[in-house]
């Protein structure tokens, strides 16, 4: 049986890790400098964040690989280096599970995270679908050869781009997962809805399916509620810690670790299997999604229906705060958020 499937029996949910990029600027990563260069340049960066997930109760960790495509490392003349980023950030990502496998007996996933190109597709950009896959393709073989469980496509807005990350995934023979951002009034950025993107991809020989990122844990949620069940693939809820606001120049996550806690029991009432957070999702927050996913459950709540009345309750109303779109860093083709 597959780890996922194992942790999920065992204990009910899967507890995904948090954000990546956002905390590695607490320790010194610079607006702008691509975080996958640290998997070569500050090892023990990375692995103590993963490290840190781990401890605060991760069961899965997301590999420093979100940028690891050429088209993404070619905008910091890295593209000849996605091979060895790729298999570098998968093998300190193993190493931290193996550790904490060896010293605990409790199995970690590693996933190998890839995020979008930053390229539009044709005909609205210039990249056709076998160069995304062949993009793909060689950061998923890099992660597979470093070692991973799975591969994690996630903050994609459109399907072109998702099929081709799943092709090029699916070569690797290993699980697959894929999440969508869907951060415009409901919809991705390309206009995707969140029950067709989980109708649509559930059928691609996923082994999940949700939603990332975006604007805070409300709109989150909506989203993925939108999405229906499907027969053997887990539903992901990965939401940003809060809303993003630009405060003196620098986007804070207004987000509280109570605030995650509750996201993260209103997601496991809702049927979600695999609850993490992005954006400004720090480890304390994960560890507060811990302690509360472990208290036990009251014996009601499975029969209370999470609908709207109760998400807006928990978590307040959706689609209520449009975030300022902080500078062209937002813009679609430079995105680099995670
Ligand atoms: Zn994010």
């Amino acid at each position: 049986m597959f780890i996922l499937e194992r942790i999920l029996q065992k204990q009910g949910f899967v507890l995904a890790d948090g954000a990546t990029g956002t905390n590695y600027f607490q320790l010194g990563l610079e607006t702008g400098y691509p975080p996958e260069l640290w998997s070569l340049e500050k090892p023990e960066l990375v692995a103590g964040l993963h490290d840190r997930f781990i401890a605060a109760g991760s069961d899965v960790i997301l590999t420093n690989t979100f940028g690891g495509t050429s088209y993404r490392l070619k905008l910091h003349q890295a593209e000849d280096q996605v091979r060895a980023l790729n298999i570098a950030a998968a093998k300190l990502a193993r190493r931290s599970a193996n550790q904490h496998l060896e010293a605990t007996g409790r199995d970690i996933v590693v996933a190998g995270s890839m995020g979008p190109t930053g390229e539009l597709f044709t005909p609205l950009g210039m990249l056709t679908h076998d160069e995304a896959v062949a993009a793909f393709t060689e950061q998923a073989e890099a992660l597979a050869e470093g070692g991973v469980d799975m591969l994690w496509i996630e903050t994609i807005s459109s399907f072109d781009e998702v099929y081709a990350a799943l092709e090029a995934a699916h070569k690797t023979g290993l699980p697959v997962a894929a999440t969508m951002t869907f951060d415009t009034a409901g919809k991705s950025m390309m206009g995707v809805d969140p029950a067709d993107f989980a109708n649509q991809i559930s059928k691609k020989g996923v082994v999940a399916v949700g939603a990332n990122c975006g604007i805070g844990p409300a709109e989150l949620m909506h989203s993925v509620m939108a999405m229906p069940p499907a027969d053997g693939v887990m539903r992901i809820a990965k939401g940003n810690c809060g809303i993003p606001e630009y405060v003196e120049g620098k986007i804070h996550y207004h987000g509280t670790p109570e605030l995650m806690a509750k996201y993260a029991v209103l997601a496991r009432d809702a049927g979600v299997q695999i609850i993490g957070g992005c954006c400004g999702t720090s480890p304390q927050h994960i560890q507060a999604m811990r302690h509360a996913l472990d208290q036990p459950r009251e014996a009601d709540a499975a029969i209370i229906p999470v609908d709207e009345a109760r998400l807006e309750t928990v978590l307040g109303k959706p689609w209520k705060h449009v975030p300022e779109q902080p500078s062209s860093d937002a813009a679609p083709r430079r995105r680099r958020r995670k």
